[in-house]
């Protein structure tokens, strides 16, 4: 049987007056890939930054592993919670190998980080060839590569991800999903938020529908895909 990994429950979250997330319930089982989608605004970003400690909610509860979300950041990411953020903020003055280094840094497992560079580098080969040129001096596409490997050098259980895709050429946003499916058959649970519908709803295995701060559906990517209805009303696309 399925494990659940993560539970979001009546969750809200505001800047000031402004609420962000109202109410907002969902969860992730060990080995699945979800999907978060909605328009601008609709609250994804905030979401994650409540799932990673970086902003307090107001109300509600976030588990991992059956445990409440612990207060610091630093503790979420021990404790197998790992975010690749939107805009990558990879370090450009670090080079490749550097950048890898910051993901493991909370781990002192030598053997273990030393085969997660193996790793990373044979998923990544882009990376190995410029692992000593600055993080700065890679494409938008490599930057990214680099921004998700850097995050399994943290060695996630659940890696959780701010739009990927944001700014790539379709063709790289469809090797970042190919890589995503990788990462998740050798055992990683996935949270994406994708501003492409379409693609994200095509990886995923279920998908949560954000608008204005809320859930307002939620399904198998085939199920919302099938609903152009859905799609048109609250996507665009
Ligand atoms: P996007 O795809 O544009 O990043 P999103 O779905 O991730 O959108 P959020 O960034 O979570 O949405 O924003 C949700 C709401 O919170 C919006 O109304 C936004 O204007 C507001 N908001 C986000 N960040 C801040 C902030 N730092 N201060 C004030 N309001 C904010």
């Amino acid at each position: 049987m399925a494990q659940e990994l993560l539970r979001v429950e009546h969750l809200s979250a505001a800047y000031g007056g402004i609420h962000a997330l109202h109410d907002i319930s969902l969860e992730v089982e060990e080995g699945e890939i979800v999907a978060v989608l909605g328009a601008n605004g609709a609250g994804k970003s905030t979401l994650l930054k409540c799932l990673s400690g970086e902003k307090k909610f107001l109300n509600g509860s976030i588990t991992f592993d059956g445990k409440p979300l612990p207060s610091k950041p630093y503790q979420v990411v021990e404790n197998g919670m790992v975010i690749v953020p939107e805009g990558r903020q990879i370090f450009y003055k670090l080079s490749v190998k550097d950048n890898l280094k910051v993901g493991c840094c909370l781990r002192n497992d030598k053997d273990g980080i030393r085969k997660d560079f193996e790793r990373v580098y044979a998923m990544f080969p882009r990376l190995k060839e410029r692992e000593n040129q600055y993080g700065g001096l890679l494409s938008g596409g490599e930057q990214q590569m680099l921004a998700i490997a850097r995050g399994l050098m943290a060695k996630p259980r659940l890696l959780m991800l701010d739009e990927p895709g944001l700014g790539l050429a379709p063709i790289i946003v469809n090797q970042i999903m190919d890589i995503l499916k990788e990462v998740n058959e050798e055992g990683t649970t996935i949270l994406l938020i994708e501003q492409n519908a379409r693609k994200a709803l095509k990886l995923c295995d279920r998908a949560y529908l954000m608008n204005v701060g809320n859930i307002v559906t939620e399904g198998t990517g085939k199920e919302l895909l099938a609903d152009s209805t859905l799609m048109e009303a609250y996507l665009g696309q």
